[in-house]
């Protein structure tokens, strides 16, 4: 009996990735989500069926924080890939609110999904462009068989989203978009976006 419950907490509690910090809610009757501080090249849970997100710019060619970090980590041919996306305007190749996806290369991850997250102060409606982002990102899982996907703060960096605001789009959007998925998680990088994160998801889901 000792055994049956230690396991039953395992599966509550999937621990293949652990953060700093880790926390587990009910996101749906069917989904759960994991929230972790961390870095997310670093998250993996099932090499097979797993991506992470990368909150890319729309050239799609890397750049700072995040992205330059998937870039150094995923090594140069991730470049190569990327150069291949047609563009589909002026030296645009992913418009804001769209995704694409690429191979992990040497990440512990199968495929990246790159999306565009608004600039905070250049949109005139940042909340609208941000859930896109999130949900083109979730419907590129269908089509490629991932199973699990992790999000960094898309748009808190460089592109200025407070993380209060962009933790509220993010949670619910992922709320009411997510179809087959069993987890998502979110690997926040810096102590505020996952002090943001943790607040929006216990005032929203229970905390398991
Ligand atoms: P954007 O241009 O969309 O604002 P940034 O990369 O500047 O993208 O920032 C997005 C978020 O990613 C920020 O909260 C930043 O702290 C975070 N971040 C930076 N490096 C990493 C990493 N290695 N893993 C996870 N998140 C990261």
């Amino acid at each position: 009996a000792m055994f049956g419950g230690q396991r039953k907490q395992e599966e509550a509690h999937p621990q293949r990735y652990q953060g700093k910090e880790s926390a587990c809610f009910k996101l749906t009757e069917t989904c759960l989500l994991l929230l972790h501080r961390g870095d997310i090249t670093k998250w993996t849970v099932d090499g097979h069926t797993d991506a992470i997100v990368n909150a890319a710019n729309e050239r799609l060619l890397g750049g700072g924080g995040v992205d330059g970090a998937i870039h150094r980590a995923a090594g140069p041919d991730l470049l190569k890939a990327c150069r291949q996306f047609p563009k589909v305007s002026r030296g645009i190749r992913c418009p804001v609110g769209s995704a694409r996806i690429t191979r992990g290369f040497n990440l512990p991850v199968s495929r990246i999904i790159h999306t565009v997250g608004p600039v905070y102060d250049m949109e005139e409606d940042p909340e609208s462009k941000l859930a896109d982002a999130y949900r083109s990102s979730l419907n590129i899982t269908r089509e490629n068989e991932v199973k699990y996907i992790a999000f960094p703060a898309i748009s808190c960096g460089i592109y200025g989203y407070p993380y209060e605001e962009a933790a509220a789009v993010s949670l619910t959007t992922v709320r009411d978009s997510i179809k087959d998925l069993k987890e998502v998680h979110f690997v926040l990088f810096e102590m505020p976006a996952w002090e943001a994160w943790l607040e929006k998801a216990n005032e929203l889901f229970e905390q398991i």
